[in-house]
């Protein structure tokens, strides 16, 4: 159900929970210091208690709220990249909940580039806010994916489809070394650049970067529909039974369940969630999607065999 912004103000207000557009995905949010607003996320979108959740904040200054620790470099990354899709990984004070942080001793904070959710958070407090799907479903980048999984009683502040269409960027301020734990729009080396110090990229199927960031464990971004890589050249499609998706190869095809690219990897990346649920809608038994060669270079790259890579490993 859409909301105004004063309606969602008041409800933040009360503990309870509302639907916020970003411009990665939309987020199920709430009050970051409430614990029982806090624990509504969890109940609604059938989420592991471990699995921590990202703070959302609209003033470089609320980080004092959240972090006993604000290196240096934390303000360089913010001037280059918040409001945007880096959520930053810091040691955290003791007043931010438990629930919040799975946990840990460190929360992972970003700014999200979205006017009517900066407005919120400015009316209301820091907002702690997992993507608004249920837990396993893909990520929604529009209201009416949250309906598909919600029905129409949730509250939505509706900001229109998300421009990333992928999760944010996390990366581990709080350790030693400079640690990318989940590849996002923003990448290892755009960090690297500004910082002008070694960012590593934690493998997501390292132990040690399951326990730093539990998210890794969990089973996410699933359709009904079986993801494969395409590994065979196509030369005609013919199976409606199947959904194809190309970066590079071309197709000729006004099929509905055929989708080419032209090397424009931003747009499948904002796309990828919505073809996910459309391949269910169509009933589709298998989503192929053509590989990424390893000659081909884009910033993106990354975040999207993650997500495709943890659709066909779920
Ligand atoms: P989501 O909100 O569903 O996009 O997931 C947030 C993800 O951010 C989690 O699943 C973790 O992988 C990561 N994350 C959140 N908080 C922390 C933290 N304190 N330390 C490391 N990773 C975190
Ligand atoms: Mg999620």
């Amino acid at each position: 159900m859409k909301v105004t912004l004063e309606k969602a103000t008041d409800l933040i207000k009360k503990g309870h929970t509302v639907a916020i557009p970003t411009e990665t995905v939309y987020g199920l949010a709430a009050d970051a210091f409430n614990v029982n607003a806090v624990k509504k996320i969890f109940e609604q979108k059938g989420r592991p208690s471990e699995n921590p959740l990202i703070v959302h904040i609209s003033d470089f200054d609320q980080l004092d709220l959240l972090a006993s620790e604000i290196p240096e470099t934390v303000k360089k990354l913010a001037d280059q990249f918040w409001p945007g899709p880096l959520s930053i990984v810091l040691k955290k004070k003791d007043s931010v909940p438990d629930i919040v942080t799975g946990g840990l001793d460190t929360v992972a904070i970003r700014m999200p580039d979205h006017p009517l959710t900066l407005s919120l958070i400015k009316k209301t407090v820091p907002l702690t806010a997992p993507s608004a799907n249920k837990s396993g479903r893909p990520s929604p980048t529009n209201i009416r994916h949250i309906e598909e999984d919600f029905g129409p009683e949730l509250p939505v502040l509706d900001g229109d489809s998300s421009k990333i269409g992928l999760e944010s960027t996390v990366v581990d301020l709080s350790g030693e070394k400079i640690t990318v734990l989940r590849p996002g729009f923003v990448d290892a080396r755009m960090i690297e650049d500004v910082l002008c110090q070694k960012v590593w990229v934690a493998d997501q199927s390292d132990e040690s970067t399951q326990k730093k960031s539990p998210g890794t464990r969990f089973t996410h971004y699933k359709p009904r529909a079986d993801v494969q890589w395409l590994v065979e050249p196509i030369l005609k499609i013919t199976d409606s039974n199947h959904y194809y998706l190309f970066h590079r190869q071309r197709q000729q095809s006004s099929q509905k369940n055929v989708h080419s690219y032209d090397e424009d990897y931003p747009s499948l990346a904002r796309d990828l969630y919505d073809h996910f649920r459309t391949a269910d809608h169509l009933s589709c038994s298998t989503i192929f999607i053509e590989p990424f060669e390893s000659e081909i270079s884009h910033p993106i790259i990354p975040a999207l065999k993650d997500r495709i890579e943890k659709a066909i490993s779920s």
